[in-house]
């Protein structure tokens, strides 16, 4: 006992328990902060989770049906995730809406469905929600414009053909529209051989002088001998990837030989000599290097009206929906099937 009070008297003592009491209160102190930190943390993660997860159909339908936010925000909020590509959701927001939504907003929710189921790839029923608004209001362009893509994307041209008809009376230019679908009309029809398919595009190109580039695709495809007795000349730029990839048993030299650009092209693919430079920077390269590397011509597609960049050539532009704006632009890139034809020779 007494050498208790020994030591609880030892000044060693005392500094030994303060710096306990120290360590006790830094130790708790330490604790304390990464518990609210922890509870911090888990409560915006939370918080955030809300905005992060989508609502499922059935929080949608009470969160519409409570008329807490207003119409034109559901509309929005639904336009927001039509841009994000999220159409599942888009269309899930305008179908509750469409069930509480007044008349005057009914036709405007009903035309971003069809949009919408259109853009998603569900051609049948953005059909029957077009023809519903038409149903009600026959004089509405931007309706009948969709029922024609419809009917175009279902290869039911003569629909699309019909649909021109109130499109007409509206004062719509449908003069491309009527020479597009009667060609894509006539490409798959059945009862004509490729080679009268030819015959036939070409007669209507003589007489329209539309759509050089679907016309020419498919002659110089099927009949490049007939393709090059009727080329138009003035189009050889616009046609260049078509002309790039023609076989060279399928050239028509004497028709070349008459063309400076024609002569440039097959000079830089290296079938003649008759251009020693060109204009075209890339060309102009191919032209100088004579096949001594392997280099060649790659081509992409860029909408003359809304810019957009595709991979491959199109007739009819998929994001703006114009008709024979695509451009043809080209690159120097490396030539895979040179490299591979002189790979398979060395083994011979
Ligand atoms: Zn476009």
């Amino acid at each position: 006992m007494s050498s208790f009070f020994i030591a609880y008297s030892d000044p060693l003592f005392s500094i030994i328990v303060f710096f306990v009491i120290i360590f006790m209160i830094a130790f708790f102190s330490y604790w304390w902060n990464k518990y609210r930190y922890s509870e911090d943390t888990k409560y915006l993660a939370n918080f955030l989770d809300q905005f992060s997860t989508l609502p499922s159909k059935e929080e949608l339908r009470v969160l519409i049906s409570s008329g807490d936010l207003s119409e034109k925000s559901w509309l929005l909020l639904a336009t927001s995730y039509y841009k994000n590509g999220d159409y599942e959701k888009s269309i899930e927001i305008y179908n509750e809406l469409l069930k509480v939504c007044n008349h005057e907003n009914k036709l405007e929710t009903m035309y971003l469905l069809g949009k919408t189921y259109f853009k998603a790839g569900f051609l049948e029923r953005s059909k029957q929600i077009f023809l519903e608004i038409l149903k009600t209001t026959p004089r509405t362009p931007e309706a009948l414009k969709y029922l024609l893509l419809i009917y175009e994307y279902m290869r039911n041209y003569q629909s699309a053909l019909d649909v021109l008809e109130p499109l007409d009376e509206l004062n719509k230019d449908i003069a491309l529209d009527t020479i597009y679908l009667q060609t894509l009309a006539l490409l798959n029809e059945s009862k004509y051989s490729p080679q009268e398919k030819a015959i036939l595009l070409l007669s209507s190109y003589k007489k329209h002088h539309q759509l050089a580039y679907m016309t020419f695709e498919y002659i110089f495809r099927v009949n490049p001998t007939l393709a090059w007795e009727n080329f138009d000349n003035s189009k050889s730029a616009l046609l260049s990837d078509i002309l790039w990839r023609v076989e060279q048993k399928d050239l028509n030299l004497d028709i070349i030989s008459q063309n400076g650009y024609l002569r440039e092209l097959y000079t830089a693919r290296g079938d003649v000599e008759l251009a020693w430079s060109s204009i075209v920077f890339e060309l102009d390269i191919l032209i100088k290097l004579q096949g001594k590397a392997n280099a060649t011509l790659s081509f992409e597609y860029i909408c003359e009206n809304c810019k957009k960049v595709y991979p491959f050539a199109f007739y009819r532009c998929t994001s703006c929906h114009t008709i024979d704006t695509s451009r043809v632009e080209w690159s120097l890139s490396k030539d895979y099937y040179k490299d591979f034809s002189q790979e398979n020779n060395s083994f011979q």
